[in-house]
Parts: structure tokens; C-alpha cells; sequence
């Protein structure tokens, strides 16, 4: 962290308390040290070298969804997020990271091969009949850790890579467009149909396709403090999609997409920041850069939108997919309150701090309730995920899906 720059950040600190209103730690556990200002204010502590990095101060800097709602509301547009990962990486830094989070950055990550490997045996593990078999006999709760309503989080994987199901090459006449698919993790391993869903609204608008070889955009690593495994991540994207030639990258994944677009502070080159420039949310893309076509068949459906923090705050993008989803026939679009609200979801802070997640999303699912719709549309997995888990444990029967597949659903199939 540039101790300097961070300072003239801290300075502005007015601690008026407008962040207190919208952080969503806060309004859960009301505590002070959880919500910007309090951050704030141990930050500046230690960088003045009054406070060290303790076990609590650990603690405190790992509870921030780094949701950016605190930064949209502060009047003196502080980055807080920004601070918060820059302590982390400190942290990382004097204490180091744990040795399976070492493993996972630096070695899983980094290979696709070993990524694939871990996929294919956590798919295994719900096809065998382990999961039934850990879940029936309770040996996960005796294990304690909220291990077993944490494995209730573990999605159905799916039985093959999403790109190692499609070409890396989709050819198109007279193309308007050459771009790029970001496929990110989620959707490679877990939600292949939205994969197939995004390649089929872009084909359908004339657009060529190309799936280049990627890796992991980096924000675990991020997040966790690692910011050389994330750097490492974030070069080998850069250079594999500038080789392909693309006009546009695609992202269907709002946290991928905003890490792909911070890879021009993260990298500070050239390279990166032509890269960074060219990526766009598909819902933006869809909206802005084709004249967007849904297609004619009716989809009878009453939907509401939830904005991932990383779509709305993190790309500003937001009238793109409401635009799109009212557009769509058959389709009734009902708002629901607080539709950019977190969902508690954040990366994988829902694993580190189970309980806190699911008292963050509880709010989440009774707006989608209050709404009467039947599907809930959003464009981040990571989201789809959460918001899927809290829907189930309250029985709720709202579907949960990416807004490509949505729109995938109006054209009528060949
Ligand atoms: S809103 Fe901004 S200026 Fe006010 S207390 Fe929070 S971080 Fe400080
Ligand atoms: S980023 Fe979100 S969770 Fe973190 S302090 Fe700000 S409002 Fe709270």
C-alpha cells in the first residue's frame, strides 16, 4: 500500500458517519470498527504506527464485503474497498496468508490442468454418493466450523468445463464485432448453460466469437491479500486476449469484470490498460455497443433484477439490464426494494463468515419476496449462488438466473 497516497485518502475523512446508513456489516452487527469510518480509522493507526496487526485487527479487516456502498454514499468519494485491500495486502505481507490459501493462489489457479482436477472431484464427490453419504451420516457437523451448512454452499458442479464443451472459434459472415469471452470461473465449472446462453445472444447479433485460452481473474487472490499471485493472473489474461485480436472482451461474471478493469492499476502498463479499456459486461455490451434484438418468443414470467455491487458501483451499470429485461416479451419487470443492496455473497465471504452472509441475505430474499416475481435475474454466478442458497433454506420457489439466459430464452431454438 502507497502509504502516502493512503494518507491523503484518510485525510478526508470528515467522520461525518453517512456510511454508516448503507453498510450492510453494520446494520447487522452495529458495530463500529466494522463499518468505513471505524476502518478507516484503525488504517490510519497503523500507518501512523500506533497499531499493530493483531489478531482482532486481522479480524476486523477481513469483515468488509467490499461492497463499495460506503464509497458511492461518502460525500468525499473515499475509496474505502481500495484501503481495505491495501491493508489486507500488508497483512499478508508482515504476517503471511494461510498455507491453504497459499495453495490455492499461487499453485491451483495458476494452472488450469490442477483447476480442472479439483473441479472434476468435487464433481465426483456429489455424484458417488460421498455428499449424500457425508450429509446423511452428519459427519461434516461433527467436524464442527459450520462445515456442513458450509458444504451446502458447494454448487452442483458441472460434468465438463463449459470451455471444454464449446470451439474456441465461433465464425461469423460479415461480422460486426470480434470479441472475446471471459468465461470466468463460475461459469466454466459450475453454470455452463449460462456460457452456452451468452454465446447465443452474441451469435444471434452478428458478433464473432472467440474463447482464448484464460485464467482465474485474480480477485480471490486480491481479496485475500495476494497481490502478486492476482498480478501473475491478470498478465497472462492480458496477453492471452490482446494475441486474439478482439475488439471488445465479454465478461458475464460483475466481479471478474470489475478485477479485468482493474488490471490497469494493478499491472500499470500499457498492455494492461488496453486491455482493461476494452472490457464490457454483456448486459452493457448487449445495450450500448449492438442495437440489441431480443427475439420473439414469449417468455411468461414475472422477474425482478438484483444489481451485484461489482456491476453497479464497481462498472456503473445498471439502466443497461433493467432496459433489457423490460424489453424482453412475455416478460413483467417488478423493481424490488434495495435491488442494489449486497447480498452477502462477496466472493468467498460467505465461506469465511457464514452466519454474518446469511443474516446479510436474509434482507435480500425478503425484498425478492415482497416483489411476487418468479425469477430473480442478476448478472454475477457468484451472486446466483448466494441468493439460490438463501431462496432454498427459506423453501422459496423463485428461480434464480443470469440475465443471458434470459434473454437466450426469446429466440426460438433451431
Ligand atoms: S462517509 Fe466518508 S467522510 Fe463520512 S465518515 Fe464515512 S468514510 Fe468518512
Ligand atoms: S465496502 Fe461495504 S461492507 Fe465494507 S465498509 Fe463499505 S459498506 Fe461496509
Amino acid at each position: 500500500m502507497d502509504k502516502i497516497v493512503a494518507l491523503k485518502h484518510l485525510d478526508r475523512c470528515s467522520k461525518c458517519g453517512s456510511c454508516q446508513a448503507v453498510c450492510p456489516l453494520y446494520a447487522e452487527t452495529r458495530m463500529e470498527p466494522l463499518v468505513a469510518r471505524g476502518k478507516l480509522f484503525l488504517i490510519r493507526n497503523y500507518l501512523e504506527g500506533e497499531l499493530g496487526i493483531t489478531r482482532r485487527m486481522k479480524e476486523l479487516m477481513s469483515l468488509c464485503l467490499l461492497c463499495k456502498a460506503c464509497t458511492a454514499q461518502c460525500p468525499n468519494g473515499i475509496p474505502v474497498d481500495r484501503l481495505v485491500l491495501g491493508i489486507r495486502q500488508e497483512i499478508a505481507r508482515e504476517k503471511g496468508i494461510s498455507f491453504v490459501k497459499k495453495n490455492v493462489f499461487q499453485h491451483l489457479l495458476q494452472n488450469n490442468g490442477r483447476l480442472t482436477m479439483a473441479a472434476k472431484m468435487a464433481y465426483l464427490y456429489q455424484k458417488s454418493g460421498l455428499q449424500w453419504l457425508a450429509r446423511r451420516s452428519r459427519i461434516l457437523e461433527f467436524l464442527g466450523g459450520n462445515l456442513a451448512r458450509k458444504e451446502e454452499l458447494l454448487p452442483q458442479m458441472a460434468s465438463r468445463p463449459f470451455r471444454s464443451q464449446v470451439p474456441q472459434h465461433f465464425p461469423c459472415n460479415r461480422p460486426r464485432l470480434r470479441v472475446g469471452y471471459y468465461t470466468g470461473c463460475l461459469t466454466n465449472y459450475v453454470f455452463p448453460a449460462t456460457g452456452h446462453a451468452v454465446i447465443d445472444v452474441l451469435r444471434r447479433h452478428q458478433v464473432e466469437v472467440v474463447v482464448p485460452e484464460q485464467w482465474c481473474c485474480g480477485i480471490p487472490a486480491l481479496a485475500s491479500g495476494d497481490e502478486e499471485a492476482a498480478a501473475k493472473l491478470a498478465q497472462k489474461n492480458v496477453e492471452s486476449f490482446l494475441k486474439s485480436g478482439v475488439d471488445a472482451v465479454i465478461v458475464d461474471c460483475a466481479s471478474c469484470g470489475s478485477m479485468l478493469r482493474y488490471y490497469v492499476e494493478l499491472l500499470g502498463t500499457e498492455e494492461a490498460q488496453r486491455f482493461s479499456e476494452k472490457v464490457l459486461d454483456i448486459s452493457q455490451f448487449l445495450a450500448d455497443a449492438v442495437s440489441f434484438q431480443p427475439g420473439e418468443r414469449e417468455v411468461p414470467l414475472v422477474v425482478t433484477y438484483h444489481d451485484p455491487c461489482h456491476l453497479r458501483r464497481g462498472q456503473g451499470v445498471a439502466k443497461a439490464p433493467r432496459d433489457l429485461i423490460k424489453s424482453l416479451p412475455g416478460v413483467i419487470f417488478r423493481e424490488m426494494k434495495e435491488a442494489d443492496r449486497c447480498c452477502g455473497a462477496a466472493g468467498s465471504f460467505n465461506l469465511a463468515h457464514y452466519d454474518l452472509a446469511n443474516r446479510i441475505g436474509r434482507r435480500k430474499v425478503q425484498n425478492i419476496l415482497q416483489t411476487g416475481a418468479q425469477a430473480v435475474v442478476t448478472g454475477c454466478p457468484s451472486c446466483i449462488m448466494q441468493i439460490s442458497h438463501l431462496l432454498a433454506r427459506e423453501n422459496a420457489p423463485v428461480k434464480v438466473m443470469h440475465i443471458a439466459e434470459l434473454i437466450s430464452r426469446t429466440y426460438l431454438k433451431k
